[in-house]
């Protein structure tokens, strides 16, 4: 199983991140030692000062799948969910600006919790779907799915010209504006509409 990511995918995170919009989606991978299920807690790793939450919207491939056109690619994935792309930034930012990888920073354990999944025929319009995250019980996320850049389909599509797809492989379709650090007893609650799908502690 793999974590497929996509980076700077909403407009208003990739201002706030001051980078230019991607001509192309930006593309990252998790390890599966990075995934956590069933609201167990996010434990802040020793090796960084500044971990940020991502609040994003999760796909999950129902079948094999390579090289796969955009208008097809709607049949490739028949669940979504909410996952936080837990970031450890001082190190990405330390990587980046030392032109190395910056994998660990993204994929450390338990850097990417999800929340039950969802059938895609009960999700609605996935053009239109607004999710947020609250921490400690403030809403400092708030996204739509029609602020994206590339959707969902043109993700599968792109992502899939490298990657062979497999059932059970997940991609996480980016974030949009509101990240932020976590502390010590946070607690992180997650919405997909009016479903809370995430809701765990900060240890
Ligand atoms: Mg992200």
């Amino acid at each position: 199983m793999k974590i497929i990511c996509i980076g700077l995918n909403y407009i208003d995170h990739a201002r706030e991140m001051n980078r230019p919009l991607p001509k192309e989606p930006v593309v990252f991978l998790k390890a599966d030692s990075a995934l956590v299920k069933n609201n167990k807690p996010f434990f802040i790793p020793a090796f960084s000062e500044n971990i940020h939450y991502e609040l994003e919207i999760v796909l999950r491939i129902s079948r094999l799948g390579k090289a796969i056109a955009e208008k097809y690619a709607h049949r490739y994935f028949d669940s979504i969910t909410l996952g936080l792309d837990m970031t450890a930034r001082d190190m990405q930012s330390a990587l980046s600006s030392a032109g190395m990888p910056w994998d660990i920073s993204k994929s450390f354990d338990g850097s990417a919790p999800i929340g039950e999944f969802v059938p895609v025929e009960e999700a609605g319009d996935l053009n239109n779907i607004s999710f947020r995250l609250e921490r400690n019980g403030s809403t400092v996320q708030e996204g739509n799915t029609s602020g994206l850049i590339f959707d969902f389909n043109a993700v599968i599509s792109y992502v899939s010209k490298y990657f062979t797809l497999k059932t059970g492989d997940l991609i996480f379709t980016g974030t949009p504006a509101g990240v932020g650090p976590v502390q010590r007893n946070d607690r992180l609650t997650a919405y997909m509409g009016t479903k809370k799908l995430i809701d765990l502690l900060v240890k």
